[in-house]
C-alpha cells in the first residue's frame, strides 16, 4: 500500500534529505504536501519533481508567485497559503504519515495537529517538544499517534529499545538504566575561550560533520542543541534529567547508546547523515534503502568519547536549569535562544552573549504549568518580548 506523506518544512536541509529518500521509493511513498515559508524557488522544483496534491507556502505573497510559477509549467498542484494551512495539510484524512520539518516554534500548531489527528509523526521539529511536551506526548497517547524521533540521537535511542516499545512509554519498566546522548561538540570544541566573541556566523555555521540549517548549526555551536535534545528526550522516552548524560564524541558515529540494568550498552551507529533516521521512521518496523553511504567499520579509526566542558558550553546548563524549573520554563528557553540565534546571524549580536541574552530572559520569567497551548504561546512570547530587550542592551553596551 502506497504511504500518503505530507512534509511540513520541505524545502529545508531535512526537508531534502526526506524527498531524497522518498523519491527512491516510487512505489512506497505518495507525497500529499509540501509546505514552505517562503522558498520560491526550491518549492516549484519541488512541485515539478514529486507532483504534491498540494503546497503551502506560508507567506501569501510567495504563494502568488508559486501559482504563476506553477501554472506556466502546467503542474496542476494546488497551492494554498497562511498558517492555518499548515495544520491543514498535517492533519487532512487521506495522509498517514507527517514529517515535522519546520525550523523552531513555528512549527508547533502543524505538529500538534498531526498528532492530535493520529498520524505517524516523524518528529524532527524538537522545539515542538521543548515547548510544549506535556501537550504533545498528551496528544499522542490520546490519539494513539505513532510518534518516531528522526533527531540522530533519539532515533538511536529507539532503535537501541526493545521491539514493542513505544514513545511516551517511560524506558525503565524495559531495563534501561543510563541514556548517553552524544554530541560532536561543534565546530568550537578545541577554539580558546578567550576568542568566542569574535565568532562570525559563518564560523558558526561551519559544522565538521554535520550539513544543516543555519539555527541549529548555530545551536550545535552552543550546544543548546544538546541541551533542547536532553530535554527532547526526557519527554520521548519519559525519563527524569537524570538519567540522561551528554557526552562529547568528536566523530559523530555513535549516535547514542543505552545502558541497560544488566550492564550491556547497545549504541546505534552509521555515519552522519540524517537520511539513515529519516528511512528508519519512514519504514519502520521495516527497513529500507536510504542512500546512505555504509560505515566501514575498519576505516572509521578511534572513537573518543569525553565530558562536556561547563564553562565551554554554558547553554547546556541552562537547558537543565529550566527542565528543573519546568512548566513554561524549556518555552521560555526556546524562544530566548530562538530570539539570541536571529540576533546572531543577523544582528550582529556577539556569538559569546546568545547565552547572557538566554540567562537573562529565562531568570526574568516564572514559571508556570503547561496546562494549555495558550499558556505555551503566552510564555513563548513573553520570553521573545524580554530575549529583544536583552539583545537591545546587550548591542548598545557592546556598540
Ligand atoms: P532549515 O532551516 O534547513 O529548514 C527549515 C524549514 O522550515 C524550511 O522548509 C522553511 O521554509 C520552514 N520554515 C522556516 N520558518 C518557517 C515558518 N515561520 N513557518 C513555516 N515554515 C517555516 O532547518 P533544518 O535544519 O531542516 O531543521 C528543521 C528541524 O529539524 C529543526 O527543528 C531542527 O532542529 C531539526 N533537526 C535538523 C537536523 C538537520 O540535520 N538539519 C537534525 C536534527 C534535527
Ligand atoms: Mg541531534
Amino acid at each position: 500500500m502506497t504511504t500518503q506523506l505530507t512534509i511540513l518544512g520541505s524545502t529545508g536541509s531535512i526537508g531534502l534529505s526526506t524527498l531524497d529518500v522518498v523519491a527512491r521509493q516510487p512505489d512506497r511513498y505518495c507525497i500529499h504536501a509540501l509546505t514552505a515559508h517562503r522558498n520560491v524557488e526550491r518549492m516549484r522544483e519541488q512541485c515539478l519533481r514529486h507532483q504534491p496534491a498540494v503546497a503551502v507556502m506560508v507567506d501569501v505573497e510567495a504563494g502568488e508567485a508559486l501559482r504563476t510559477a506553477l501554472a506556466a509549467a502546467g503542474c496542476n498542484t494546488e497551492v494554498r497559503t497562511g498558517v492555518e494551512a499548515l495544520a491543514e495539510v498535517a492533519r487532512e484524512p487521506r495522509v498517514d504519515a507527517v514529517m515535522a520539518a519546520i525550523v523552531g516554534a513555528a512549527g508547533l500548531l502543524p505538529t500538534l495537529a498531526a498528532a492530535e489527528a493520529g498520524k505517524r509523526v516523524l518528529l524532527a521539529n524538537k522545539e515542538a517538544l521543548v515547548m510544549s511536551g506535556a501537550l504533545l506526548m498528551d496528544a499522542v497517547r490520546r490519539s494513539g499517534a505513532c510518534l518516531l524521533p528522526i533527531d540522530s540521537e533519539h532515533n538511536a535511542i529507539f532503535q537501541c529499545l526493545p521491539n514493542g516499545y513505544v514513545c511516551a512509554e517511560s524506558v525503565t519498566p524495559h531495563g534501561a538504566r543510563r541514556i548517553w546522548l552524544t554530541a560532536s561538540g561543534g565546530p568550537f570544541r578545541d577554539r580558546p575561550l578567550d576568542s568566542f566573541a569574535g565568532i562570525t556566523p559563518d564560523e558558526a555555521c561551519a559544522h565538521p560533520n554535520w550539513d544543516m540549517g543555519r539555527k541549529i548549526s548555530v545551536d550545535s555551536a552552543t550546544m543548546m542543541n544538546k541541551g533542547l535534545e536532553v530535554i527532547e528526550a526526557c519527554w520521548l522516552f519519559a525519563v527524569e534529567p537524570s538519567m540522561i548524560q551528554v557526552v562529547l564524541h568528536p566523530q559523530s558515529i555513535v549516535h547514542s547508546m543505552v545502558a541497560y540494568d544488566d550492564g550491556s550498552v547497545l549504541a546505534q551507529l552509521g555515519n552522519p547523515d540524517m537520511r539513515t533516521p529519516i528511512a528508519h521512521a519512514l519504514a519502520w518496523p521495516e527497513r529500507m534503502e536510504s542512500g546512505v553511504q555504509p560505515l566501514d567499520v575498519l576505516a572509521m579509526g578511534k572513537l573518543e568519547f569525553y565530558e562536556p566542558e561547563a564553562a565551554r558550553f554554558p547553554a547546556l546548563g541552562l537547558a537543565y536549569k529550566a527542565l528543573e524549573r519546568g512548566g513554561t520554563a524549556t518555552a521560555v528557553l526556546n524562544a530566548a535562544n530562538e530570539v539570541a540565534v536571529e540576533a546572531f546571524l543577523q544582528e550582529g549580536l556577539a556569538f559569546s552573549e546568545i547565552t547572557t541574552v538566554i540567562a537573562a530572559t529565562l531568570d526574568a520569567i516564572e514559571a508556570e504549568p503547561v496546562d494549555s497551548l495558550e499558556r505555551v504561546l503566552s510564555a513563548d512570547q513573553r520570553a521573545r518580548e524580554v530575549a529583544s530587550e536583552w539583545v537591545a542592551k546587550t548591542r548598545n553596551v557592546v556598540s
